[in-house]
Order: structure tokens, then sequence, then C-alpha cells
């Protein structure tokens, strides 16, 4: 049993529309994850450049599925910041 999400009233778990109230019941399907901003988010540690590239086409899907957008801006953060810290230990590698 469930509740609808309008009037409360005790449903079925499969129905798709509240018997009392006609409400259409939000069948709250996730749209699944988003794999392009876990692989941002992975990437983002060992291989910055491609953390940025799919924390990128991670935030426009999140943008339209709505799932995964905290964890492509984390991705995308994380990118640049291991790519500056990867810049400054090339530079000290270089000049040391
Ligand atoms: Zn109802």
């Amino acid at each position: 049993m469930k509740y609808c999400i309008r009037c409360g009233s005790t449903i079925l778990d499969e129905a798709v529309i509240c018997p009392y109230c006609g409400c259409a019941q939000g069948t709250q399907k996730r749209e699944g994850t988003n794999g392009m901003a876990i692989a941002g988010f992975v990437c983002s540690f060992l291989i910055p450049l491609l953390g940025l590239i799919f924390g990128g086409i991670g935030l426009k899907t999140a943008n339209k599925t709505g799932n995964g957008r905290g964890l492509s801006i984390a991705g995308i953060i994380i990118s640049i910041f291991s790519m500056a810290v990867y810049f400054i230990m090339l530079l000290v590698i270089m000049f040391a």
C-alpha cells in the first residue's frame, strides 16, 4: 500500500491514478544515474582533462534530467584543482 500524493488516501502500490481524487500518481521513476557525472568525478582525480570533459557533459545531462548535477560540478571543480596541482608539480620538476 502507498498513499496518494495529493489526498493521502491509501491506494494500491501499482495504482497510476488515485481512485478517490483522480490525481495521477507521479511515478517517481528516477532517470537512472548520470553516468557521465560519475565518470567525470572519478576521472577528475586521475585524468583531470577527461574529468573536465565528462563533468561538462554530465552537467548538460543533469540540466535535462536533474540527476547528478552536484556530482558533475564536483567533478569539474576537482578537475580544475587537479590540473592546477599537476601544473605546479610540472613547474617544480622543470625548475627544481
Ligand atoms: Zn487522491
